[in-house]
């Protein structure tokens, strides 16, 4: 099959290097618009079972992608100024840098071709192709161009992010939530390497608008969240990479591919930051699409309907989850009164998949803590 492959992101490169080293007569090659060594943001971080399935497929890649990783078992929520430590979360974490160079490497090897600083928004041009994959993330220029067909909604968040970066080395993993003059500041932040922490920073828009971080520079919203962490900073400086604010989008997609074209990873459905799911997503899409292939051969037709037949339960549950996350971190002003442990009790339990059994297997000391706290409680 002649496939040609829109951005070199986990996704597309993922999808395709299984595809060329499962058949080396595949003629695959990939269009990524930045050069190989540009990155965007930090580290990243993955639950235990969100790298497992390339584990299982793959043993020999999950070992490169996950060399320079770091893992942790704990977590911790810093309310009120106190941390209230959740056990058995555990979270593989690593720099986005070093996920994506272990892809090229291996693509490489078997054969696929990546032409870097190469753009393309339009897949006129690749008439000749069997498949167009649309792996070009949450701003997708070919669903863009394509989305009478795609038919996207997108669900602009109102909270808005910043992705820092510090040497301070936060472990555990810590949701950091400071009650500060302008209004409540949130830092999403995990040691990622031996050096470095991953310093992601959130804010609803009143706080957006009191602070007046609207007018500010990049300089001075970066000192802006300096003052608001100082205590957990304690000394260390956020770095800047292309660290402007920014609103999540929710997407999402009516139909997932269009004659021989299809959308995978960002590009087709978005998780949420606070869920830590978005790569985990987008690697399981290929996963998928290989199998439907797998499935249905050349078929392209075929192996479409497959790949949504799939691919589609699992994705919608998931972006489910991501999405009940995102709106606990939109309406945390009632709950602000909550002492520390009922706090991340509710944190705990805020996606609806962990239910108060859960707490008590995962962790059962909080569990405790929290019954003692809510003696009415009858479970
Ligand atoms: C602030 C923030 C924090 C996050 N933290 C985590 C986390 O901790 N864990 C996690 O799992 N996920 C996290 N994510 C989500 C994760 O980054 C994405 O879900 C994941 O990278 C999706 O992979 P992808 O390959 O679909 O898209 P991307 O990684 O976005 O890759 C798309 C590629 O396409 C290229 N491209 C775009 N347009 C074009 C074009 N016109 N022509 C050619 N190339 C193009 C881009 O340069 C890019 O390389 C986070 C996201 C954000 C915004």
């Amino acid at each position: 099959m002649k496939i040609r492959i829109i951005g070199a992101g986990p996704a597309g490169l993922l999808y395709a290097w299984l595809m060329k080293r499962d058949d080396p007569s595949h003629d695959v090659r990939v269009f990524e618009r930045d050069p190989e060594d540009a990155t965007y943001g930090w580290g990243v971080v993955f639950s235990d079972v969100a790298l497992a399935f390339v584990r299982e497929l793959a043993p020999e890649l999950y070992l490169r992608m996950t060399e320079h990783q770091v893992v942790f078992d704990e977590m911790a929520v810093v309310h009120q100024g106190q941390h209230v430590e959740l056990a058995h979360n555990t979270f593989h974490r690593m720099a986005r840098i070093d996920l994506l160079k272990a892809l090229h490497a291996a693509c490489r090897e078997v054969g696929v071709a990546i032409e870097f600083e190469r753009r393309v928004e339009d897949i006129a041009g690749f008439e000749d192709c069997d498949l167009i994959v649309a792996a070009d993330g949450a701003n997708s220029a070919i669903r863009t161009r394509l989305q009478a067909h795609f038919e996207p909604i997108l669900d602009e968040r109102p909270n808005l992010l910043a992705w820092y970066g510090t040497t301070r080395l936060f472990q555990p993993l810590s949701l950091i939530f400071r009650q500060i003059p302008d209004g409540l500041a949130i830092a999403h932040t995990y040691q990622y390497s031996p050096t470095h922490s991953t310093f992601l920073v959130e804010v609803d828009p009143a706080t957006f608008a009191k602070a007046g971080l609207a007018r500010m520079s990049e300089a001075e919203s970066l000192a802006w969240c300096e003052r608001a962490f100082v205590d957990d900073l304690q000394g260390h400086a956020l770095l800047s990479n292309r660290s402007n604010w920014f609103r999540y989008t929710i997407v999402k997609n009516r139909h997932w591919h269009w004659r021989n074209v299809v959308l995978i990873g960002d590009a087709l459905r978005t998780g949420h930051p606070s869920v830590g799911s978005g790569t985990r997503l987008a690697l399981q899409d290929s996963i998928a699409l290989f199998d439907a292939w797998k499935e249905a051969g050349s078929d392209v037709p075929r192996m479409l309907k497959a790949f949504v037949r799939l691919r589609r339960p699992g994705s919608d549950s998931l972006q489910l989850a991501a999405i009940k996350s995102c709106e606990w971190y939109e309406d945390l002003g009632p709950k602000l009164g909550l002492d520390p442990i009922s706090f991340a009790y509710d944190y705990l339990t805020r996606s609806g998949r962990v239910d108060h059994a859960e707490v008590r297997k995962r962790d059962p000391v909080l569990a405790a803590a929290w019954e003692r706290l809510h003696p009415e409680f009858e479970g």
